[in-house]
C-alpha cells in the first residue's frame, strides 16, 4: 500500500506504545519517524547536568533559558537507525531513565521550553513523509497534519510496557515508581497552561489495551485505505 506525502501526528498518554507504532508506520511507508519527547527529555538531561534543576525537583528557569542559547540538540543517522544527539555526544540511553522520566514534565510545561523544541521539530515537518509522536503534535505543532491518532490504554496495561522496556535497556525498575512516574507525568502534561495533553477534534481514537502490535498496525492500514480511497 502506498501513502501519500503526508505528516501523520501520534499524540496520547505516556507508554501508549506510540513510538513503537510510529516506528513500524515509517519502517513500512519509508516515513521519517521523529519522537518528539525525546527532544524534551534531551532538554531535562541537560537542565539536570549543568545543574539547573535542584533536589527538590524545583527548576532554575532563569538559567535554563540563558543555557539553551548553548544548547545543539538534534536528531542524527547512528549504526542503529537514529538518535537524540547532544552536540557530538548520543544521549539516547541517558535520557530513558526514571530520573529524567520524573523531570521532564514539569521542563516541558516551561513556554520558551516547548519554543525551543516546537522551532526543530517544525524544521523536520518542511519534508513531509513525516511520522511525529508526542502530546501536541496533532493539536499544536502540526494541526493541520493529514492523519491524527490519539493513542490509549489502561494504566495498568501501560505501567507493565514501561516496566518492560526498561528491563530490557538493564535497568532495574521498582513498579511501584514506574506507575507513581506515568500517572504524574499524564497529570502534568493534561493541566498544563500551554499546549496540554489533549485529543484534537479530528484525531482517531485507538485504545490499544488488549491489540497486538500487528491488530495495530492492520487497524491504521484501514484508517489509510478509507481516508485516501486506497484500494488494495
Ligand atoms: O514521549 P515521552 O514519554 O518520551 O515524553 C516525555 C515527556 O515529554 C512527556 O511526559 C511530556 O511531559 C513531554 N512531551 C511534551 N510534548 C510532546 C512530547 C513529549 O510535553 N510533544
Amino acid at each position: 500500500m502506498n501513502i501519500p506525502d503526508i505528516i501523520i501526528a501520534i499524540d496520547g498518554y505516556s507508554s501508549t506504545g506510540k513510538s513503537t507504532l510510529a516506528k513500524l508506520i515509517a519502517e513500512q511507508y519509508s516515513f521519517l519517524y521523529l519522537d518528539s519527547g525525546a527532544m524534551y527529555r534531551g532538554v531535562t538531561l541537560y537542565a539536570m547536568e549543568n545543574g539547573l534543576i535542584a533536589e527538590d525537583g524545583s527548576i532554575d528557569e532563569v538559567g535554563l533559558k540563558a543555557a539553551l542559547n548553548d544548547l545543539d540538540l538534534d536528531f542524527k543517522a547512528t549504526e542503529g537507525g537514529s538518535g537524540t544527539f547532544i552536540g557530538d555526544r548520543c544521549v539516547e540511553k541517558e535520557i530513558r531513565t526514571l530520573e529524567v522520566s520524573s523531570h521532564v514534565s514539569p521542563v516541558s510545561a516551561i513556554p520558551f521550553v516547548r519554543n525551543f523544541v516546537d522551532e526543530r521539530l517544525h524544521a523536520f515537518g518542511r519534508r513531509k513523509r513525516v511520522v511525529m509522536d508526542g502530546r501536541d503534535i496533532g493539536t499544536t505543532v502540526f494541526p493541520d497534519a493529514e492523519v491524527k491518532i490519539f493513542m490509549t490504554a489502561t494504566a495498568e496495561v501501560r505501567a507493565q510496557r514501561r516496566f518492560d522496556e526498561m528491563v530490557s535497556k538493564g535497568q532495574e525498575p521498582v513498579m511501584e515508581e514506574v506507575m507513581k512516574n506515568l500517572l504524574e507525568r499524564d497529570y502534568i502534561d493534561s493541566h498544563r497552561e500551554v499546549s496540554p495533553l489533549s485529543r484534537a477534534d479530528d484525531a482517531y481514537v485507538l485504545d490499544n489495551s488488549d491489540m497486538t502490535l500487528h491488530e495495530e498496525t492492520v487497524w491504521f492500514q484501514g484508517l489509510c485505505q478509507g481516508k485516501f480511497g486506497i484500494l488494495e
